[in-house]
């Protein structure tokens, strides 16, 4: 399945969405910790993001997720949160955690890599970060996690015109860091991202293709009911 220090792609700019729906309600409470782990952004918070960080949380829980947000001492952050399995928000919705238009803290300062953003350092600044619930002890993830994770970088991919890269953690902190680990089907989730779902697409779109293709696509709106 690949080693996660290599989980990488890039986002080909001809393919990027129209549009895509998110269903993300803020984690209750959450904007209390803002001021104690999130920066304002040193780059531009449209044009200058670049990549989507991938995370697993090495917890059970979307709580315990949130938990390292209130911690008094070398607190982290991310901008969306992927229930697990057992949680009951699986397979309605992602948590939103942190606005997208403040520097969440998910990765180093210090780590950088030439494949991403030209080595660039203080990678939270000009990234997105994203946290999918999953012990990391062999637990595998469930497809709706994987699919939930591809919608969210297909969202910020319509959103954000110059973003690029969509890498793991591992990859940009490899000597400390496995998420989003061996269990994440990464080449499943490459291809939810590059190629979408029906659903993605949006209704101006549907209705100036063929009417044969619009009729195949009808009922299959399973997330936007
Ligand atoms: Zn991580």
């Amino acid at each position: 399945m690949g080693d996660p220090k290599c989980y990488q792609f890039n986002l080909p700019k001809t393919r990027r969405p129209s549009e895509v729906w998110l269903v993300d309600p803020w984690y209750p409470g959450v904007q209390k910790y803002w001021p104690t782990c999130t920066t304002k952004r040193s780059v531009d918070p449209i044009m200058d993001m670049k990549a989507v960080i991938i995370h697993a949380t090495a917890g059970a829980s979307s709580e315990g997720a949130i938990s390292v947000m209130k911690k008094p001492v070398e607190p982290a952050s991310f901008h969306w949160l992927v229930p697990d399995e057992d949680e009951e928000q699986h397979g309605h919705l992602v948590w939103a955690c942190v606005p997208e238009a403040l520097a969440a803290w998910h990765v180093r300062n210090a780590c950088s890599h030439p494949d991403v953003n030209e080595e660039a350092k203080r990678v939270n600044h000009w990234s997105l970060g994203i946290e999918v619930v999953n012990t990391q002890k062999d637990d595998p993830f469930s497809k709706w996690q994987v699919e939930a994770t591809a919608r969210i970088v297909r969202y910020c991919w319509a959103k954000y015109p110059n973003l690029v890269h969509v890498v793991s953690h591992a990859k940009l902190d490899p000597t400390r860091r496995y998420d989003p680990g061996l269990n994440f089907d990464w080449n499943m989730f490459k291809n939810l991202v590059l190629n979408g779902s029906e659903d993605d697409i949006p209704a101006l779109v549907a209705s100036a293709t063929p009417a044969s293709k619009i009729k195949a696509k009808a009922g299959s709106s399973c997330c936007n009911g």
